[in-house]
């Protein structure tokens, strides 16, 4: 067996209970306290591990944790990311409380993404325990918003991504086999508000102008700009509009998802919902929204750094494969911001954000491995 996974077979039983120490201090993106108090609990042990951290404060979500580590044997470095919010509320954890089963570790976050972030801990306190350095000096930045837009965090993983030769990000594998992502979509995210002109429905129809039968145009010519053989789509999720059935509706709006796989494809969606025009004399149409992730492109540096990981789980005897998503993560930043990224380097699993959530048990050891394996080679 190869040391490093020797090492992480060894320590299994801690990496496990490490595991359930970071689910059960629950850490809903919106609340700023319980994600400080994971921070300051991660921080320590990261410190632990050897790496120097510091606090990046936040107003109203939790603060940042910026961690280095190593002197690494290349200049530059090397940039992995991990969440520390999950999308679980404090309380969950009762009624979905850490269980095994199956060799399958149940419980909130255990796969998106604290399994990640312990991963990462331990491939670093190998590191140290075993006297390895990184190829290059390792960049790791816990972030506290990835599940509703890491807004709090967009401007610093740019920042730290502009820098990096390479960012490995630990969100879940892909299931069933733990398949790295080399790519995900893009987003986009509009809104649609219509006016038309409120009348008696049945007293004086012609007086009215109807926000509805004016959004009905929209929709369907909305939803028929998906593309599925370039990978775009385009979701008329939610409606609203009118007031009664016997009033011509005065308003109507639209809130609307769409995803793609290069920012030229974004564009263009965008100039024409944004270049939508009344198709009713008298009604008032206006959009809203825009583009929010860029999409985490498959260039060649990316199929490089797989190809790379792929030839290192080989090492240590296992496969991975290689998949794609149109579900975004901060890696979407990284890659927009030009820095070959890849995806999936956390624990196999599956059931994200439900109470189906878990992680494999005895993948955990092997990831780990692999992301020593990373640090050091790619
Ligand atoms: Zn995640």
């Amino acid at each position: 067996m190869h040391p490093i996974l020797a090492y992480m077979e060894q320590h299994k039983q801690e990496i496990i209970d490490d595991l359930k120490e970071f689910v059960a201090i629950e850490s809903p993106s919106n609340d700023k306290a319980a994600v400080d108090r994971l921070s300051r609990v991660l921080a320590e042990r990261f410190a632990g591990a050897g790496a120097n951290t510091e606090f990046l404060p936040r107003e109203n979500r939790g603060d940042l944790l910026r961690m280095a580590w190593g002197v690494g044997q290349e200049p530059g470095q090397t940039m992995v990311l991990c969440h520390m919010d999950t999308v679980f509320g404090v309380g969950e954890i009762a009624k979905n409380p850490l269980r095994i089963e199956n060799g399958r570790l149940y419980g909130p976050g255990t796969s998106d993404m604290k399994g990640g972030i312990t991963l990462l801990l331990w491939a670093l306190r190998c590191m140290k325990e075993l006297g390895l350095q990184p190829k290059r000096k390792v960049l790791a930045l816990l972030t506290s918003d990835e599940e509703i837009g890491s807004h709090a965090a967009r401007e610093v993983i740019e920042e730290e991504a502009r820098r990096s030769a390479i960012a490995l990000i630990a969100e879940p594998a892909m299931p069933p086999k733990g398949a790295l992502k080399t790519w995900r979509k893009g987003t986009a995210d509009y809104h649609i508000y219509i006016t038309g002109k409120p009348a008696h429905a049945g007293a004086d129809p012609t007086k009215g102008i109807s926000a509805v039968e004016e959004l009905a145009h929209h929709i369907l010519t909305l939803q028929k700009l998906t593309d599925m053989s370039v990978g775009t789509t385009v979701n008329v999720g939610v409606i609203q509009g009118g007031s009664r059935s016997n009033v011509v509706a005065p308003e109507a709006s639209a809130h609307i998802d769409v995803r793609f796989m290069t920012m030229e494809e974004a564009h263009r969606i965008e100039g024409i919902i944004k270049g939508l025009k009344p198709v009713l004399p008298g009604a008032v149409l206006r959009v809203e929204g825009g583009i929010n992730r860029p999409p985490m492109v498959r260039t060649e540096a990316t199929v490089a750094l797989f190809q790379k990981a792929q030839a290192l789980a080989a090492e240590l005897g296992f496969d991975v494969d290689e998949m794609g998503t149109g579900g975004a993560s901060d890696g979407n930043f990284t890659s927009g911001a030009g820095c070959p990224t890849i995806d999936g380097l956390g624990a196999c699993g599956d059931g994200l954000h439900t109470f189906e959530e878990y992680v494999v048990v005895d993948s955990l050891p092997q990831r780990a491995a692999l992301l020593v394996r990373l640090l050091q080679e790619a």
